[in-house]
């Protein structure tokens, strides 16, 4: 199952700049204590990706180009909120039910799935990783979901 996401926020970039690798490595090790390994790597056999979910192995690969492209945190963020989803359906991902959404701008990145669960899923994560206190809701929701 693959989860590209295509959005950058050069807002939240220029704010976040001074602890953006901190957040990283908090958000890694905490994936990690769950048991959903963090893989940086590009694996052409897995197609074109920035991040990318597997839910049978838990394995949650990262494209390196997101760190030259400067959205390893927002990548994460998003691959986090569907390993939360995992965690809520022991395995099979579900939806969080989270009350917020996503900003307007996003629509276009999840609108196209026509798969009815799969657009959901991606709304949220999109929801999620488009909050201004993104950082601190995703790792809540790892603490709420993930024992
Ligand atoms: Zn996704």
């Amino acid at each position: 199952m693959m989860f590209p996401i295509f959005l950058v926020n050069s807002v939240f970039l220029l704010s976040q700049l001074s602890t953006d690798q901190q957040q990283f490595e908090i958000l890694k090790n905490q994936l990690e204590q769950y048991n959903f390994p963090v893989i940086i790597k590009l694996d052409p056999r897995r197609g074109s990706f920035y991040g990318q979910l597997n839910v049978k192995t838990r394995e949650i690969w990262l494209n390196p180009i997101v760190f030259d492209l400067q959205i390893a945190n927002p990548t994460l963020i998003h691959e986090a909120v569907h390993a939360a989803q995992v965690c809520k359906g022991k395995g099979k991902i579900t939806l969080l039910d989270l009350d917020i959404a996503p900003i307007t701008y996003a629509q276009p990145f999840f609108m196209n799935y026509t798969d009815i669960h799969r657009k959901d899923l991606e709304r949220e994560a999109y929801a999620v990783q488009t909050q201004p206190n993104r950082f601190e809701l995703v790792l809540s929701l790892l603490k709420k979901y993930c024992k």
